[in-house]
């Protein structure tokens, strides 16, 4: 390599390193502006995280942060085993779901449970709502969106299409680990490909007005199982906050044409009350058995004992003193090591 192209490289590596930067600090101030909601633990994104633990439930781990702070997530890896993200996976297929079966009568499904978070993908009045238009099927909302505005993942999940199609123009589609899809369509920009794991309030490209589009808006989009409901059932766009944590559906709300009405969400209030507390009585019941298992994994460390080694010398590798040691293990500062034998540090 000549000292022209080195220099070339370097200036546009530099260049394409400002770019993110800056392209951060704008999707940052935006996110911020659209309001981004977290459900349960706050994230700490700013403080660096100082050890992971697994506990009881292999799918979630505790992070703890170095200011002695923590948070529980979601394991993406072993979310993704899954079967909700092997069955019907088609990064080609709109609408994977040939087989449809008919939907029951009445249902409930987690939106967001203790460990996921949320994200409005944009805080407006919807300017073209769900059901029919001009004699023509409209299966999500228009939201209106400058083109270049960052879009983002309303729920964490798994992109399963990125990809031009027809009247959508550059489609995302994503979906979650409760069986709902999210659309996101006329994007300038996709930043996101088929497999890719996103989180709530993660920029997956940009808005436009790609595809059957009049001017730059985001089509946005909510399936279940291959069905398509009005997204205002979830999300109230005029203050960007999610309805329920717990939502019950009816069947009737899969017709295209059944827009929200509030008195019937007021209505099933009562019932999903009851089944919202059953149901969280349970997650916190799960998230207590992996705060006992993460303080239980977090409390006992061993040592297994080297040639060489030392009361003192693995009190000094330990972080601990040699009373300490003697104390956990019953033991005397006189006792023999023999090599192999495992002592308790912590
Ligand atoms: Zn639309």
């Amino acid at each position: 390599m000549n000292f022209k192209t080195l220099l070339t490289t370097c200036l546009f590596l530099s260049a394409c390193f400002s770019l993110r930067a800056q392209d951060d600090h704008e999707a940052d101030s935006l996110r911020h502006q659209f309001g981004r909601m977290s459900v349960g633990s706050a994230r700490s994104t700013a403080t660096p995280y100082a050890d992971t633990l697994d506990t009881a439930n292999s799918a979630i781990k505790v992070v703890l942060y170095s200011n002695g702070t923590y948070r529980y997530v979601k394991d993406p890896k072993a979310i993704q085993d899954d079967k909700v993200f092997t069955e019907h996976w088609d990064t080609r297929s709109v609408n994977p779901y040939h087989d449809e079966k008919p939907l029951p009568d009445r249902f409930s499904l987690w939106i967001v449970d203790t460990l996921d978070s949320y994200c409005c993908p944009n805080k407006t009045r919807v300017f073209s709502k769900f059901g029919y238009r001009h004699g023509r099927r409209h299966q999500g909302v228009d939201l209106p969106y400058p083109t270049g505005t960052p879009v983002y993942a309303a729920f964490d999940g798994k992109v399963r299409v990125s990809d031009y199609v027809g009247g959508y123009g550059n489609l995302i589609i994503i979906r979650h680990a409760n069986g709902l899809e999210t659309f996101y369509g006329h994007l300038s920009r996709r930043d996101k490909e088929p497999g890719d794991w996103v989180n709530a309030g993660d920029v997956i490209g940009l808005g436009g007005s790609t595809g059957r589009s009049s001017g730059p808006h985001l089509h946005f989009e909510t399936r279940y199982q291959g069905y398509a409901f009005d997204p205002t059932w979830l999300i109230d766009f005029e203050t960007g906050t999610l309805r329920h944590r717990l939502l019950t559906f009816r069947s009737w709300y899969f017709n295209p044409n059944s827009r929200y009405v509030q008195s019937v969400d007021d209505e099933d209030e009562i019932y999903r009350t009851d089944e919202e507390e059953r149901l969280l009585a349970e997650e916190q019941a799960k998230k207590e058995a992996a705060a006992r298992a993460a303080a239980e994994a977090k409390a006992v460390r061993y040592y297994t004992v080297r040639s060489g080694d030392t009361l003192g010398k693995i009190a000094q590798k330990n972080h601990t003193t040699v009373r300490a040691l003697c104390r956990l293990n019953g033991i005397k500062e006189t006792t023999v090591l023999r090599i192999g034998r495992r002592l308790r540090v912590r």
